[in-house]
């Protein structure tokens, strides 16, 4: 069984937390720039995080013929019935403008109270193999939205998004790891990996 994984991610930070929790499976994660091959960006057309992550492992899988893990990712505020969801990179207008999602989630909860500012981070990683076979998991991690800014580590909403009194933004990466929605997922899908590799 070929180990060596293609990640179709751009974002760097995200990779890093991909690298950290699989290498220690055996597998080996490269990006499509450490390969010397290029991916199409696929447009996240799916109206579910699980829809999205499949199209960007499958299109990476048919593009390289390796194994690809893609994650599609996002926050669900409870306030805002669950948005921005599957919208949560261009919840502002443009894709990927972190500071400006913030100020709008930051906006759109004036005024209202901790017990109303709850929220998830979900994460769902899948894992397309060139014979079609798909291994796949769900992670997920409550908190509630802060009133201010707080931190310097991470990305995304991280500086707003609290576990008890320290948004994710002021963890080590270890920290937000262990806690992480993609932490959780990838834990669940290395359990899953491990099945799967163990029945080929
Ligand atoms: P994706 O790259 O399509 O999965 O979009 C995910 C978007 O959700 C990111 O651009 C962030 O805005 C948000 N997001 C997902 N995971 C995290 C996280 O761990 N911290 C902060 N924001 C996140």
């Amino acid at each position: 069984m070929n180990k060596e994984f293609l990640i179709a991610t751009h974002n760097m930070k995200k990779r890093d937390e991909l690298y950290r929790i699989l290498s220690p499976l055996g597998i080996d994660v490269k990006t499509a720039d450490q390969l010397g091959i290029e991916i199409t960006d696929v447009d996240e057309t799916g109206e579910t995080f699980y829809e999205n992550a499949l199209l960007k492992a499958q299109s990476g899988c048919n593009e390289s013929g390796m194994p690809c893990v893609a994650d599609d990712s996002g926050l669900a505020v409870d306030y805002l019935v669950g948005a921005p969801g599957v919208y949560s990179a261009r919840f502002a207008g443009e894709h990927g403008n972190d500071a400006k999602n913030n100020q709008k989630l930051l906006k759109l909860l004036t005024d209202v109270e901790v017990p109303e500012r709850t929220a998830r981070f979900v994460s769902v990683v899948c894992c397309v193999f060139p014979n079609g076979d798909i291994v796949t998991a769900r992670g997920e991690c409550k908190g509630y939205i802060g009133f201010e800014e707080r931190g310097n580590g991470g990305f995304g909403y991280d500086p707003l998004f609290m576990v008890g009194d320290k948004s994710f933004a002021e963890l080590t990466p270890d920290e937000k790891d262990a806690l992480s929605h993609r932490g959780n997922a990838l834990r669940l899908l290395s359990e899953k990996l491990k099945d799967y590799f163990s029945e080929q």
